[in-house]
């Protein structure tokens, strides 16, 4: 079967904090119109505050608000979420990384394509402060006040002055906890790392197998075998990707962008 035409049909988007805007230019290429839903307590979803913290992982989290947006848009033909994630960088431990995950799903066929964003650009953090110039050092550091910053309980906080006030009088009973308020709404970082998340989400979605012209035709898995560029012997580095079609299981192979790899990733010449 062909896949079904995306012209005329409409995307039902979860979100609380107006993500609506970060779509801008996505859907039209594609003919694709947006189902508002309202306001949705995404929050009993998992939230970025300390009190309630994700239970199970980014995949599992914006599979919930998809099945909840198809739920509630009973006539939407795609649903999308995203979800956000922070902490250590996985590759780079010592500094912050985000990663933004998008998903689209298609109730007509099943098909769920995903976008991500994986970015050491995020202000995210936390301190104990002990002093309001500690407190403020920290904020400048974590791009605030273009970005919120979250004052023991309260959250949102973006003025400069409400900065000052609220961890001096916190100071009073003791050093006060001051972390980043990593809603996307507040965080124009986390704004732009969605977007690019999007972006590679429909460009899955624009991505076709060339035998059965289904979308999601991307990525794909690295076999490894490139020959090192001092001795030819196969190394750990990618040889080709081999990309199938999760439809029809077509199976495409891509060569590495380069023809040799580094001595310095032989095991041969440098065990
Ligand atoms: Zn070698
Ligand atoms: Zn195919």
């Amino acid at each position: 079967m062909g896949f079904p035409p995306t012209m005329g049909a409409t995307v039902a988007l979860v979100t609380k904090h107006g993500k609506e805007r970060l779509l801008d230019g996505l859907l039209e290429p594609h003919g694709l119109a947006l189902v508002h839903l309202g306001d949705v307590d995404t929050d009993a979803l998992g939230t970025f505050t300390r009190e309630r913290p994700r239970v199970g992982t980014a995949l599992d989290a914006a599979r919930t608000k998809l099945a909840w947006a198809l739920t509630h848009a009973p006539h939407a033909r795609f649903a999308l979420a995203s979800e956000g994630s922070f902490g250590p960088h996985p590759e780079l431990p010592w500094i912050a990384g985000g990663h933004e995950l998008v998903l689209l799903a298609d109730r007509d066929t099943g098909l769920e394509l995903r976008g991500d964003d994986l970015t050491s650009d995020t202000n995210f953090g936390a301190t104990r402060v002990h002093s309001v110039d500690e407190a403020l050092t920290f904020a400048q550091a974590h791009h605030f006040p273009s970005h919120a910053l979250i004052v023991g309980p309260h959250k949102a906080v973006t003025d400069p002055g409400q900065l000052e006030r609220l961890v001096s009088d916190a100071l009073e009973r003791g050093p006060v906890h001051l972390e980043t308020d990593m809603r996307a709404h507040l965080n124009p970082l986390r704004q732009a790392s969605i977007r690019r998340a999007m972006e590679r989400c429909f460009a899955s979605l624009a991505a076709l197998c060339p035998r059965c012209s289904w979308p999601g035709f991307v990525g794909g898995t690295p076999v490894p075998g490139l020959p090192c560029e001092a001795c030819g012997a196969p190394t750990r580095v990618a040889h080709h990707v081999l990309r199938t079609c999760r439809h029809c299981h077509h199976t495409l192979e891509r060569p590495a962008d380069a023809a040799v790899a580094p001595a310095s990733r032989c095991d041969a010449c440098n065990p």
